[in-house]
């Protein structure tokens, strides 16, 4: 290894993505820092808000290999059935762990909760030089290492590492300075994001309804909470937050229905313009970005994070790999391998979920009756319900050891 380099990997972004890749690659011999815009625990860190975060049953398994899921189990509320249907038309199918064999389809906690799990893991983490409040303004890259300049308390310096790691969500630096080729689409919509109680007990059921102006989602959360995403038109988002409580848990009611009795209290409320963005290209020499960096997913699906965590888990196959073999883990043969390894996954899911979006966001009537036949016949053929689990498990396709809920070697 180049004894002219800081690092041997330095992760741009301590949000979900970041943070956990820096916990999977810590302990295995590589000199690691993370550098985030803001202090840990800075409360008006977005990455760490309280939305409700969906993570799948295979980002379970990650965290199992990285060995954090005992710390995020005790308030991860389980989500055994997913019921999914058109809001006031006939179509509904649902997904349930009891027929998956599995013991939840996934599991729902707050972004924050999440954060102050990784957090307080990373500070007992001695081999992570965790660089906050420091800004990344600059990139470059020689045959050998990345340079990386940041900018604290005024001062500039610039380190160098084996690989960068851009994981600086979707306005990300690491991208823009690359001139990554990407995909992007505004939906035109936003998601109106809070918790209530309902009247009868949410029973670990997730639902998924669609209605005329977007998608509605509402999940299990502990204390008999449940976690709203509440998909409207951009128009109409002013118009909503400014609802007392009283109008707001109304408003929301005639959207969902009654299925859970009446709402009775509800929580803080956020609001999110929602885009999809991917990459075509993630990698370019000695750097690769991951999470949303790399894809920026509209959250009917709540795949953002858990595909996220995948780019985690591949990325250390990759580099533990070559580590262990001797290799370079900045190069690009490392990188491409990762690059080729996640470019068709990252493709389906964002393709998938921007199709969903669209699909159910149609009020038109052709398009309606065809979407509810779908779900119909997703109900009557196991065999498509059982796909649609597993990939919503994050289950499907080629899965690295974390995925498995193996340690990284
Ligand atoms: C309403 C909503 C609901 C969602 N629900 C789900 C769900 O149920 N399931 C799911 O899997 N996903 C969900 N998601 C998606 C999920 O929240 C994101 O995928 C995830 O938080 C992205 O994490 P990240 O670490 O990639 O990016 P970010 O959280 O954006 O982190 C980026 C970090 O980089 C730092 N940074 C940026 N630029 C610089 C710079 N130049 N220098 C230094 N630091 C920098 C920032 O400070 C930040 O900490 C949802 C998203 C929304 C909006």
């Amino acid at each position: 290894m180049n004894q002219a380099r800081d690092y041997d990997l330095l992760i741009v972004g301590g949000g979900l993505v970041g943070a956990s890749l820096a916990l999977a690659l810590s302990g295995r011999g590589l000199r690691l820092a993370l550098v985030d815009a803001h202090v840990p625990g800075d409360p008006g860190q977005a990455s760490y808000d309280d939305r409700g975060i969906a993570l799948a049953y295979g980002s379970r398994r990650i965290f199992e290999g990285i060995g954090l899921w005992p710390a995020i189990a005790p308030q991860a509320e389980p989500i055994c059935d997913i019921h999914v249907s058109d809001r006031g038309h006939f179509g509904f199918t649902r997904l349930s762990a009891k027929e998956e064999d599995v013991p939840a389809l996934g599991y729902v906690v707050t972004a924050r909760q999440l954060g102050s799990v990784l957090l307080g893991a990373l500070r007992d983490c001695a081999d992570v030089d965790w660089i906050a409040p420091a800004e990344v303004v600059a990139i470059a890259a020689d045959e050998f290492s990345a340079h990386v300049t940041i900018e604290q308390e005024d001062q500039r310096r610039v380190l160098r590492s084996a690989l960068l790691v851009g994981a600086d969500g979707g306005r990300s630096f690491v991208r823009e300075q690359l001139g990554l080729p990407i995909r992007q689409w505004r939906y035109g919509q936003s998601a109106i994001v809070t918790n209530v109680t309902p009247q009868r007990p949410h029973r670990n059921v997730a639902y998924e309804r669609f209605t005329d102006s977007g998608p509605v989602a509402l999940l299990p959360m502990s204390e008999g909470r449940c976690a709203v995403v509440w998909t409207v038109r951009d128009e109409q988002v002013e118009e909503i937050m400014a609802l007392d409580d009283a109008a707001f848990v109304q408003a929301f009611q005639a959207r969902f229905g009654h299925r859970l009795g009446r709402f009775e209290r509800v929580g803080r409320r956020a609001s999110y313009p929602l885009q999809l963005l991917r990459v075509r290209e993630s990698v370019r020499p000695r750097t690769v970005i991951i999470g949303n960096a790399a894809h920026t997913l509209h959250p009917i699906a709540g795949q953002g994070f858990n595909l996220g965590l995948r780019d985690v888990a591949a990325l250390v196959e990759e580099v533990l790999r070559a580590h262990a073999d001797g290799r370079d883990p900045g190069s690009m043969q490392v990188l491409r391998a990762y690059e080729s390894w996640r470019h068709d996954e990252q493709r389906k899911v964002a393709i998938g979920t921007d199709g969903l979006a669209r699909l159910f966001s149609n009020p038109l009537a052709p398009l309606r009756v065809g979407r509810n036949l779908g779900l119909l016949a997703m109900d009557l053929l196991p065999f498509g319900r059982h796909a649609l689990a597993r990939a919503a498990m994050g289950l499907a396709g080629r899965l690295p050891r974390l995925a498995r809920g193996l340690a990284p070697r």
